[in-house]
Order: structure tokens, then C-alpha cells, then sequence
């Protein structure tokens, strides 16, 4: 986990700005019907617009999915 990126994501989280958004809920759609997407027990209450990925992590890299999508992270399966 590339953790400056995870940051980043959860500023992006926050501001929400609408490049971010569009890219984000491209990403979720393709992490909702990943295997390795989880829910969380700790981020379960983390709200999210993206109610695909809401509450959700990454088993392949442990990253929570909020926050990954709106990084500049890679998909560890290459899949975006
Ligand atoms: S980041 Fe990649 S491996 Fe992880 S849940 Fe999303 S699509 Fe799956």
C-alpha cells in the first residue's frame, strides 16, 4: 500500500471533485464484482456516494476501496 496515494485518495474522497468522481465510479463498478473486494468490520462506517465500494477493502493490496479509487494507485490485478 502505497500510503502518500491512500491519502490522497481520501483527500480527493473529500473534495470530490468531478474528474475524480467520474474516474472513481468507473473504478467502482469494476472493484463491486471483484472477489477481492471486502467488507470492512473498521471502515463499515465510512460513508460513501459510491455505494458500490461503501464500507469496502481491497484484500490484494488492503487498501480501503474509498479512498483507492480516488488515488493514484493501480489496481493490484490490473483490472483499471
Ligand atoms: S482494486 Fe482491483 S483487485 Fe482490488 S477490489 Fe478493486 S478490482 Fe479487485
Amino acid at each position: 500500500m502505497n500510503v502518500k496515494a491512500i491519502l490522497t485518495g481520501w483527500k480527493n474522497y473529500i473534495s470530490k471533485s468531478d474528474v475524480v468522481e467520474s474516474v472513481a465510479k468507473e473504478r467502482a463498478a469494476i472493484c463491486a464484482v471483484c472477489p477481492h473486494a471486502k467488507q470492512g468490520k473498521i471502515i463499515a462506517f465510512i460513508k460513501d456516494t459510491l455505494q458500490e465500494v461503501q464500507g469496502a477493502y481491497c484484500d490484494a493490496c488492503g487498501c480501503p476501496l474509498s479512498a483507492k479509487i480516488r488515488s493514484t494507485e493501480i489496481c493490484p490485478n490490473s483490472k483499471w
